[in-house]
């Protein structure tokens, strides 16, 4: 079992675990940062940025994505997990926006201020915590960190925050919001989110390449897979 290690310590690892190049796009308007936190939810750096650059390559506008199938829109998202799910959110908040304001520019909802913001765009149905802390951080240099669900087990099985914390999105966010300075707070997404992601599976983890495993009290403790057997054809009796 790992010694525990001390929390700013363990923060200081996972940020060095971010991609090198992080090329999270800077400086987004408001709404296509609700469309990219869409992508990023639960994926990596690189899947996001994929989907984003497809959804803008594969139609022609965003009003085109808002009148498509989620199957159409899914294509966009390969490689993200839950494709068809990603894309019935991005309809979701497309048509919320428009029927608000008949387009897609928010820039006199940005101008309001982030609070003033967060609480029209906390009514859509596909704005979720993580969305909200995204374009708060992103858009509005907010001190704060879009937390999802890899990011959340992930920072329990760490011990980043309690277990009974980890259960929940908000209460994962404010605890880590006080761990991490503003500076690192990119780095500290894609350095948790790689890690949930490539090795800190919900089930079967692998804790044996996790390049996290020395500082992890829970590294080792989950069984591996069972083999599935597979039942060996009985050999016909042949006809007499
Ligand atoms: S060592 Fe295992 S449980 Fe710990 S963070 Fe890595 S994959 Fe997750």
């Amino acid at each position: 079992m790992a010694a525990t290690m001390s929390r700013p310590k363990l923060v200081s690892q996972i940020v060095e675990q971010a991609p090198i190049k992080d090329p999270t796009p800077g400086e987004l308007p408001l709404f296509e940062s609700l469309v990219y936190a869409i992508c990023r939810e639960d994926a990596g750096v690189n899947q996001a940025n994929a989907a984003f650059e497809q959804l803008k390559e594969r139609f022609f506008d965003f009003n085109e994505i808002r009148v498509s199938t989620s199957r159409e829109i899914a294509g966009c998202f390969e490689g993200c997990s839950e494709p068809r799910t990603r894309a019935l959110r991005l309809i979701s908040l497309l048509q919320d926006i428009f029927e608000a304001t008949f387009g897609f520019d928010l820039e006199s909802m940005a101008k309001k201020g982030v609070k003033s913001a967060q609480k029209q765009l906390a009514r859509y149905k596909s704005v979720n915590d993580f969305t909200l802390a995204w374009i708060g951080q992103q858009v509005f240099g907010e001190q704060t960190i879009p937390v999802d669900a890899g990011m959340r087990r992930c920072a329990g099985r760490l011990g980043l925050v309690e277990v009974e914390c980890a259960k929940d999105t908000e209460e994962t966010r404010v605890a880590l919001e006080g761990m991490v300075s503003k500076s690192k707070v990119d780095s500290f997404v894609g350095g948790l989110q790689m890690v949930a992601q490539t090795y800190c599976h919900e089930m079967h983890p692998d804790c044996t390449h996790c390049t996290l495993t020395k500082a992890c009290p829970e590294s080792g403790k989950f069984s591996a897979p069972v083999p599935v057997k597979v039942a060996k054809p009985k050999a016909s009796k042949k006809p007499r």
